[in-house]
């Protein structure tokens, strides 16, 4: 089943190219008292709520796809995981381009361990991406989202797919730079998800995705996560014994080659195996980036 949240906050099924409105499914969720949970009860409840989902379907209102505005998937998110040198082809034109690495030594996840992004950063594809003043670069890296469904503490690779609520496309917006990744990364519209969640049932293996990036027509990055240095299950189960994982927490499973700058003016294309494709608008902010 395919997922999305669109306009306002209302909540549909992929259905031949249209958006089915179920947004009344939102009636189930519990009524929440301060404080309100950090993590996303809509995704908690997600297994339990799919077969109503299908039932909502069939008399939902259908709107075609083309006039929606597609949300992040994602309602509250509580962390946004990110990994750091994961395929090997990045880690070596990072080795080799100063633009990427300005002087630092570039490690690799495995000396790296994980970061992590500013929840403030996330937006949806109707969204623009907002480029700072800056003279340095500001890269799309196109990644594997992972979402979680079910807390998670401790959790061996085994048993880590059964945690995810579903699968996503992710941009992992990062100015280059010698500043920390949390702050090169976790400017506002820096965290990109869409178009819309795909449960796992639909999905199958994540570790074996074809995915592209083009940039106004030009392929930037084209690969397959099976490339992936941690794979999609060893990253759950790292992420669960550095913190509990909770529902709506996002692991953006690292770029793969071909990174490069944007500029506003442009447009991302981004596609996925299994999950679609997301157009994603690259705009000014007025920020000014220090250096
Ligand atoms: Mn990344």
């Amino acid at each position: 089943m395919k997922i999305c949240r669109f306009n306002d906050q209302r909540v549909g099924v992929l259905v031949d190219g249209e958006v089915a409105d179920v947004t009344s499914v939102l009636e189930e969720l519990p009524t929440m008292q301060w404080p309100y949970p950090r993590h996303d009860v809509f995704l908690e409840r997600l297994s339990d709520l799919q077969p109503r989902l299908q039932a909502h379907v069939a008399d939902a209102r259908r709107i075609p796809l083309a006039e929606v505005e597609l949300l992040s998937p994602v309602g509250n998110v509580g962390k946004v995981i990110g990994a750091p040198a994961n395929y090997v082809r990045h880690v070596n034109e990072a080795r080799a381009d100063s633009a990427i690495h300005h002087g630092k030594e570039i490690k690799t996840i495995a000396e790296l361990g994980l970061f992590l992004k500013a929840t403030s950063s996330l937006i949806g594809p109707s969204e623009p991406v907002l480029v700072p003043v800056t003279e340095q670069r500001v890269d799309h890296e196109i990644e594997l989202a992972v979402v979680i469904g079910r807390k998670a503490r401790n959790i061996s690779e085994d048993e880590a797919l059964s945690y995810v609520a579903g699968y996503t496309i992710g941009l992992d917006m990062t100015v280059r730079g010698t500043e920390d990744r949390s702050s090169r990364k976790s400017a506002d519209t820096f965290s990109v998800l869409g178009p819309w969640l795909v449960t796992p049932d639909e999905f199958g293996d994540p570790d074996q995705v074809d995915f592209e990036l083009t940039v106004d027509g030009e392929t930037r990055q084209r690969a397959n996560t099976r490339d992936l240095i941690f794979g999609v299950k060893q990253l759950i189960s790292l992420a669960s014994q550095i913190f509990t994982l909770e529902p709506g927490d996002v692991i953006m499973t690292g770029t793969p080659e071909g990174v490069g700058p944007v500029v506003p003016g442009q447009k991302m294309y981004c596609t996925m195996d299994r999950i679609g494709a997301m157009s994603v608008a690259v705009d000014a902010s007025t920020s000014r980036w220090i250096s």
